[in-house]
């Protein structure tokens, strides 16, 4: 029997870990705490622990896991940029879910665009209201548009051929272009110039964070609208504020936010955000922000809990060695040099 401390578990986490857990002999320790220094005590005599995008998995909290007799840390998500893997490595290995459906991020950026650039979600509140005024609800085609794509892996890949389907005019920013695919790669300053709509698809990293600032909104056109299903520390949200009130960036779809950590994931109605800038965004009629749910399909929680549940059946009984290991020792964090022939260490 393995035993895993599974942090942050929502209900709907449950049945599909389960579903392809038990069968393998799996014990998992639902606990609806995030992972931090003082929660990780809760996973003493696990041998594993599962964790999210917003438990904290820094040297500390490592540190607290080895102590007690961790031995993987299995991420239920592709980024793990809250996971000091630099630390983890010589104690814990570190394995994640690479793809999981990257057709439910992609899908989720084309509904937030679509329901911002169409006002669906102001028609929605009105009609129910019985108001079938159109006043203010005017949109703009997509077709003939250019959306400019910022990281062309997976999904922003799957979210480029949705957009060709549309007829727009596809370019492209990416630290690796990828040779062959027919994208068109542009530098990040002619994005940012030829653009109508900017949607993210790159992790978040140093380089990274904060790419959508001030001085890059500056260069953007006038109207144009960001779509953010990645990482909310790509974008420096009071830039974004700023470029909302001077009407120079024309709509925001944010699925992720910087601070989302404490306020993301639960039912908030009833309490005071203590978050003003989140509240002054989401008072904007120009700003739709979903909390962090561009993952949320069948398939994806399927396929997640059946990936993490292998790649923790492969450390235990293949002698350590996992697909999805984060290799930290190549240097190529994902695309291990070894081959996964051998552990990271
Ligand atoms: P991926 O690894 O397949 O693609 C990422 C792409 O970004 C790669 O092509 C890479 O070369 C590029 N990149 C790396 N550094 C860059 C830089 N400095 N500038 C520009 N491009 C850069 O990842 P993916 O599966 O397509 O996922 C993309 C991101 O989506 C993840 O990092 C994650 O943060 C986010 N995500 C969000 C959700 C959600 O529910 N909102 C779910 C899954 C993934």
């Amino acid at each position: 029997m393995i035993k895993i401390a599974f942090y942050d578990t929502k209900e709907y986490d449950k049945p599909s870990f389960e579903r392809y857990g038990a069968p393998r002999d799996m014990q998992f320790r639902f606990l609806e705490t995030k992972l931090n220094e003082d929660t990780a005590e809760l996973a003493k005599g696990c041998e594993a622990v599962c964790v999210f995008v917003n438990d904290t998995v820094n040297a500390a909290v490592i540190e607290k896991l080895y102590a007690f007799g961790v031995k993987l840390i299995a991420l239920r998500s592709a980024g793990y940029n809250n996971v000091d893997v630099r630390a983890a490595f010589g104690k814990i290995h570190v394995v994640h879910v690479p793809a999981y459906s990257p057709y439910a991020v992609a899908e989720h950026a084309i509904a937030l665009l679509l329901t911002s650039v169409r006002r669906i979600h102001k028609a929605y509140n009105r009609t129910r209201e019985f108001n079938f005024s159109l006043n203010g609800l005017t949109g703009f085609d997509f077709h003939g548009k250019t959306v400019g794509v910022i990281g062309t892996g997976k999904i922003g890949r799957i979210f480029i051929d949705i957009c060709r389907g549309f007829g727009m005019r596809v370019i492209a920013y990416d630290a690796f272009p990828a040779k062959d695919s027919g994208i068109e790669y542009v530098t990040l300053e002619q994005l940012f110039a030829q653009s109508d709509i900017i949607s993210l698809h790159c992790p978040l990293t140093d380089e990274t964070r904060h790419m959508i600032g001030a001085e890059a909104i500056a260069k953007m056109k006038k109207g144009v609208v960001i779509v953010n299903t990645s990482r909310g520390g790509l974008i420096d949200a009071e830039a974004l504020l700023e470029g909302i009130k001077a009407r120079k960036v024309g709509a925001a779809c944010l699925d992720v936010y910087e601070e989302e950590a404490d306020i993301f994931f639960e039912d908030r109605s009833g309490h005071i955000l203590n978050d003003d800038l989140l509240s002054r965004l989401i008072s904007m009629p120009n700003v739709i922000v979903t909390s962090h749910q561009a993952f949320l399909t069948e398939e994806a929680l399927n396929n997640i809990a059946e990936t993490t549940v292998n790649n923790i059946l492969s450390y235990f009984t293949n002698d350590g060695i996992c697909d999805n290991e984060l290799c930290y020792r190549c240097g190529n964090i994902e695309r291990c040099k070894k081959e996964r022939k051998e552990r990271c260490f």
